[in-house]
């Protein structure tokens, strides 16, 4: 289908008011993504920002421009480079993205509280009040549970997730809906279907960062489909994959499991041949 890689459509200020709707579900229930997943889902209403202080676990990444330290501390001097860590909640990821000095934030987690993405963002010398973009790819308990939290300890952040899924978010404010072909932060959305309705993938042309959410999973270092027991339409789920075969990825970094780092864009192309 599509996958040209160039950014098709842009996601500009004016229309955030149009494409925006109201999210007023509270107490709304969300299925897990795991069998060690005890998350509810939208506990953190009216939390306060999260502390730091838990035993925090987030894990350094290493993407293309993010490979030491000297490059975190470099972060000024090259407003384009792309940096990320890993906020690593034991068995889901969320990550926290920075270019220049406008963050990101990948999913949330079972919960806001931890201070796994604290300690990502700290680990990027940046802070809540750092945090411009909080991006969920699916509305699943460990990735939104923590939706709320960070919203609020971030609050000039705006949140986005695919117009799919939003129906099923709580969050304090208005939730932006996105689809397939829009950019945020300068990563190219991609619509990948199939776990929930409105999953997403994100994607940094500039550096080959590929953000799947739960569009697939890796194993032992391998990269591996998407898991059926919690997916809502798995053949849909393993059609996204294959539609985003080409991507010309350099990392593919998940909900569960390690990132990919080696052999990414190879592992993609077996994998889609395989299911
Ligand atoms: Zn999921």
């Amino acid at each position: 289908m599509r996958r040209d890689h160039r950014l098709s459509r842009r996601l500009f200020l004016s229309e955030l008011g149009r494409r925006t709707l109201a999210v007023t579900i509270l107490g709304a229930t969300v299925a897990a993504c795991s069998d060690d997943d005890s998350s509810t889902g939208p506990e953190g209403a009216g939390s306060s920002a999260p502390a730091g202080d838990d035993a925090a676990t987030a894990t350094t990444g290493s993407g293309a421009s993010a490979a030491d330290d000297t490059a975190n501390d470099d972060q000024a001097s090259d407003a384009a480079a792309l940096r990320w860590e890993r906020a690593d909640f034991g068995f889901v990821s969320a990550y926290v993205l920075a270019r220049g000095n406008e963050v990101a934030i990948v999913d949330t987690g079972t919960d806001g509280n931890g201070g796994q993405i604290e300690q990502a963002l700290a680990a990027l010398s940046l802070g809540w009040a750092d945090v411009d973009h909080v991006i969920v790819t699916h509305a699943h308990g460990d990735h939104i549970g923590g939706l709320d939290a960070v919203l609020t300890a971030a609050p000039e952040s705006t949140g986005y997730a695919g117009s799919g899924d939003i129906d099923k978010l709580s969050a304090p404010r208005e939730i932006v809906a996105v689809d397939d072909g829009d950019e945020i932060f300068g990563l190219e959305i991609l619509g990948t279907p199939g776990h929930t309705p409105g999953h997403i993938s994100a994607f940094d042309p500039g550096t080959g960062l590929f953000l799947a959410g739960d569009a697939m999973i890796t194993e032992n270092g391998q990269l591996a489909g998407p898991v059926a027991q919690f997916s809502d339409d798995i053949d849909l789920a393993e059609e996204s994959v294959k539609a985003i075969a080409d991507t010309p990825v350099s990392t593919i970094v998940v909900g569960h499991g390690e990132p990919i780092t080696d052999g990414a864009a190879d592992q993609l192309a077996r994998l889609a041949t395989e299911l």
